[in-house]
């Protein structure tokens, strides 16, 4: 079998610290794996960058200068970790047969990738890197993963247990997965819905090279939120059920309050009162406000806003060699003139 040309999908949001060392890492360990012809000469690094405030893309976009096979994608804005990851994928799915995503700090071993090659060769659509063991991250990390999990997982979201973004997908689950259109995009949860040949890698989940996690707590309940509500009903069901249950127990209270009644013992009354009035009342507002969270869904799916807007692409239109030996000035991308030029080339 021909060896396969693989792209290597790298999101970056203010990665200026460890991008440096990533780049390195990556383009060494891919250009061993070429010459072992495990991977196609074409094969490629496509650095995404997120919209970074720092120096990510200038350092990426020097870096494809000396490098053929490093290319980079810039988004117009932020536009956070998914959709970052969906506009590499895509911008990669026609001149690759697989892709492989892993994120800036190679806290993901890349040594795994290897062994995603070889399932990928025995067969397998989609390779789901799984760390074995989580102990380089905080405790509280660690914990509030796993409770994530689970809580997913009591939802009916099937996820695969421990696997983040460290995955390979071949050109066929990429085509099924460009099928996906929604906004509100929570890819762990729609790749194992392909249903396609999959299999698993374990490896060890290292400490971050530099920088700072991009993940704090606040963007961490966010996701974890919108991973629930994108695939799964439940917690709307949960809220009538526990409005029935409230409704059931009031009948109770009142059979109670009615034999107090007969007995002779109105004066108290104040305290169930006061008590279920806010009960009752806290129950309506989260019963409203989850309702309105799917409202909110429904009405971001209707716009059918685009996930991400590229400004520029060296993947599908590689820099033209007068520019490279120009020493690179970026503004000349922006030219008209640029598609054309490169197509000469
Ligand atoms: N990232 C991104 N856009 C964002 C936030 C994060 O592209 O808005 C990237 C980030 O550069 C990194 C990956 O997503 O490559 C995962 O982020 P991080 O390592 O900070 O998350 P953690 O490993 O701490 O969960
Ligand atoms: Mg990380």
């Amino acid at each position: 079998m021909k060896s396969p040309v693989l792209t290597i999908v790298v999101p970056c949001y203010n990665e200026q610290e460890v991008l440096p060392e990533t780049i390195l890492q990556l383009s060494s360990f891919l250009g061993e794996m070429v010459k072992e012809e495990l991977v196609s000469e074409k094969s490629k690094i496509l650095f995404v960058d997120d919209g970074s405030k720092d120096h990510t893309w200038q350092i990426i976009y020097k870096s494809s200068l000396k490098n053929e096979m490093i290319r980079g994608l810039k988004l117009s804005r932020n536009v956070g970790h998914q959709n970052a990851l969906i506009a590499g994928l895509m911008t990669a799915r026609k001149a690759s047969d697989c892709v492989i995503s892993i994120d800036a700090d190679l806290q993901d071993d890349i040594h795994t990738i290897r062994e995603f090659l070889i399932k990928f060769q025995e067969g397998y659509d989609i390779v789901y890197g799984v760390r074995r063991r989580r102990d380089t991250d905080t405790f509280f990390k660690r914990n509030s993963a796993q409770g994530f999990y689970n809580l997913m997982k009591k939802m009916g979201v099937d996820l695969i247990y421990n696997h983040a973004d460290f995955r390979l997908m071949s050109k066929r689950a990429l085509d099924e997965l460009s099928r996906y259109e929604e906004v509100n995009l929570f890819l762990r949860g729609i790749i194992p819905l392909l249903g396609l040949r999959s299999t698993t890698i374990y490896y060890d989940r290292k400490q971050r090279l530099a920088g700072e996690t991009k993940y704090p707590l606040k963007k961490m309940l966010a996701f974890s939120f919108e991973g629930i509500t994108s695939f799964s009903i439940t917690p709307i069901r949960l809220v009538l059920v526990i409005g029935f249950m409230s409704f059931c127990i009031s009948f109770l209270f009142g059979a109670y309050f009615l034999g107090l009644k007969f007995f002779g013992h109105t004066e108290m009354g104040w305290t169930s009162l006061i008590t279920s009035i806010w009960l009752i009342g806290g129950l309506q507002l989260i019963a409203i406000g989850l309702i309105g969270e799917y409202i909110g869904k429904i009405y971001s799916e209707t716009k059918r806003r685009p996930k991400f807007m590229i400004d520029i692409d060296t993947f599908n239109m590689p820099i033209p060699r007068h520019i490279i030996n120009d020493g690179g000035n970026e503004n000349e991308l922006f030219n008209p003139d640029f598609g054309k030029i490169s197509e000469t080339n």
